[in-house]
Formats: structure tokens, C-alpha cells, sequence
């Protein structure tokens, strides 16, 4: 498929990532729909968008000839069907879970049409582990945004062995068209590529803070002030969530059986507590209210 056939996509899950690449996709002048099991998130999804455009228009980001045209291309649905039913290209966001996702993507392969591209935005699992769930494991692959997908450039696009180099392509493509910077791994690995570099950093903070080496906050201002990151290893944590910290090193630990696989004990109380980061109000940091 050449990118200029893709006109509609369909992104499933409206959460944290969600709702964010259906508002971009819907600003790149696609055709977006965006789907959630949850009522609650789909509503959340749409307030967002509610509150987020007219600010884009207020702050002379966006026309608001391009705002109302943004609103106009997106539409949240509580059906699956009614959102990939006419979808080119798929970006599947829901949680983290292997069996969840390869019942969406068996699901999937039944309502979207043939031609559509399955992505996954996954940041742990490789498609590899999905694509036999559907009948055309060459359309499926990894199409993996950070987080906020609004405001990061990086999009990394997963060429496992299975992924055919037309799929490969087209999501590169799209991802240029959607104003991001693509980066294309030609194998599968753990972690994808990024990822395996933050880990590094993680585990490193983590062991500097458990070992009572230094505070949370020492450690991000070291990363932020000495390295020129925009933001530290436990804020970025806070940012991104610490249940998904928790599940990613859960999910390896059953993969590997390793014990230095296992989450760190400050993540594991942060998370017995609910303390997810900004989501929940608090995490390393506090948020108040
Ligand atoms: P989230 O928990 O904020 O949102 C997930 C959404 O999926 C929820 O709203 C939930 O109701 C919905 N959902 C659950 N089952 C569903 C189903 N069967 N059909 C449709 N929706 C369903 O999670 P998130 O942080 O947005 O992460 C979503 C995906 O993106 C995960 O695979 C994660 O690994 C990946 N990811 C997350 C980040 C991040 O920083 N949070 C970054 C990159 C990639």
C-alpha cells in the first residue's frame, strides 16, 4: 500500500497514549476514529480534545480554519466495528497485555479491511507475538510512540521477520506525514531501541537511590543538569507511569525468570500504594491535587 491510499486510521484504547495519536492523526488531516472498551476514557479522550485545540488556536500553533477541520476528522465510537470498519491503517493503544492484544488484533483482522496495517504501539511486545493471532501477519508490525505522542518526535517502527518491507514502508510514511522522525528497526529485539537505553539509565538510578547513594531529586537534577535531558530519570518514570514500569518488568521476569528482571522494590511499594505518577497525583513526586 503507497501512504497516499491511507486515509482513515483507527486507533484502539483512548488512554494516556491513545487519545493523543488519534488527535495527531486527526491534525495531520486524516480520517481518525478512536475506540475504548472503557466509557470513562473515551469521554476523558474527548474532553481533551475539547480543551486541547482551541488552546493550539489561542496560542497561533494551529488556524482555526485546522482546528475546526481536526474536530471534523475525528470521531470517538464505543464500536470497534464502526471504528477499524473502514480503516486503512490500525494503531492498536490499549494496555499492556499479551493476551489482551492478541484478542483485539484476532478481532482486528475481522473488521478492518484486508489492505489495513495493524500496528501496534506497544512498548514491550514485539509484534512477532501477535501477528499469528491474525490472517495476515506481513500487514502487522510495531509502530511505537513516546509519550506525550503530541509532543515526541521519535516514532521507532519494528521490522520483525514476518513484516512485510511494503508495511514497513507505508509506516515510515505515515509516520513522516504525521510530522514525526521515524527510526526503523530492521530485527525485533527487547525494548525496541531507546528503551534499552533508558533501562540502563533506570537501573542505574534505581540501584544509585536504593543503595542510598542519592535522592530522587539529586539523581534527576545530575541527569538534567549534567547531561542536558530534559528531564530526569524518576520524573520522566512519573510522566510515563509507574504501573507501566511495574507491568514491563513483570512481563520480562515471566519471559526470563530472572531475579534481576523483577521490578525494584521502590517501584513495587510506589505501585502496591497506586502511586502511578502524575496520573494518580503522586509517584516519586508529589502533585497535589
Ligand atoms: P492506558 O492504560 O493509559 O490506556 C489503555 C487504554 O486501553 C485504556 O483506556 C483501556 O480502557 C483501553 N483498553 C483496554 N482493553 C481494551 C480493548 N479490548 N479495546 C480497546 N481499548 C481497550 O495505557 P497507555 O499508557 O496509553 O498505553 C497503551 C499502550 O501504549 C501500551 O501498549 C503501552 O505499552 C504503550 N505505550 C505507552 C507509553 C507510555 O508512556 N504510557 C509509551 C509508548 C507506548
Amino acid at each position: 500500500m503507497h501512504i497516499d491510499e491511507v486515509r482513515t486510521i483507527a486507533v484502539v484504547g483512548a488512554g494516556n497514549m491513545g487519545h493523543q495519536i488519534a488527535t495527531l492523526c486527526a491534525i495531520q488531516g486524516f480520517r481518525t476514529f478512536c475506540t475504548d472498551v472503557s466509557a470513562d476514557a473515551l469521554a476523558r479522550a474527548e474532553a481533551f480534545v475539547g480543551g486541547y485545540l482551541p488552546g493550539r488556536v489561542a496560542k497561533r500553533k494551529l488556524s482555526p480554519e485546522a482546528a475546526r477541520q481536526a474536530f471534523d476528522n475525528l470521531r470517538f465510537t464505543p464500536s470497534l466495528a464502526e471504528a477499524v470498519g473502514e480503516a486503512d491503517y490500525v494503531i492498536e493503544a490499549a494496555v499492556e497485555v499479551l493476551e489482551l492484544k492478541r484478542g483485539i488484533f484476532t478481532q482486528l483482522d475481522s473488521l478492518a479491511p484486508p489492505h489495513a496495517v495493524l500496528a501496534t504501539n506497544s512498548s514491550s511486545i514485539v509484534s512477532s507475538r501477535i501477528a499469528d493471532a491474525t490472517r495476515r501477519p506481513e500487514k502487522v508490525v510495531n509502530l511505537h510512540f513516546f509519550n506525550p505522542a503530541l509532543v515526541m518526535k521519535l516514532v521507532e517502527v519494528v521490522q520483525g521477520p514476518h513484516v512485510a518491507e511494503d508495511t514497513a514502508q507505508v509506516s515510515m510514511d505515515l509516520c513522516l506525514r504525521l510530522d514525526k522522525t521515524p527510526v526503523r528497526l530492521r530485527k525485533e529485539v527487547e525494548g525496541f531501541l531507546l528503551n534499552r537505553i533508558f533501562f540502563a539509565i533506570f537501573h542505574e538510578a534505581e540501584w544509585l537511590l536504593e543503595s542510598g547513594v542519592a535522592s530522587v531529586e539529586d539523581i534527576d537534577k545530575a541527569c538534567v543538569f549534567g547531561a542536558g535531558h530534559p528531564m530526569g530519570p524518576f520524573r520522566l518514570m512519573d510522566l510515563t507511569g509507574i504501573d507501566l514500569a511495574y507491568t514491563l518488568a513483570m512481563e520480562k521476569f515471566r519471559r526470563t525468570g530472572r531475579r534481576e528482571d523483577l521490578p525494584p522494590p521502590s517501584v513495587v511499594e510506589h505501585y502496591v500504594r497506586g502511586e502511578f505518577g502524575r496520573k494518580t497525583g503522586k509517584g516519586w513526586y508529589d502533585y497535589g491535587d
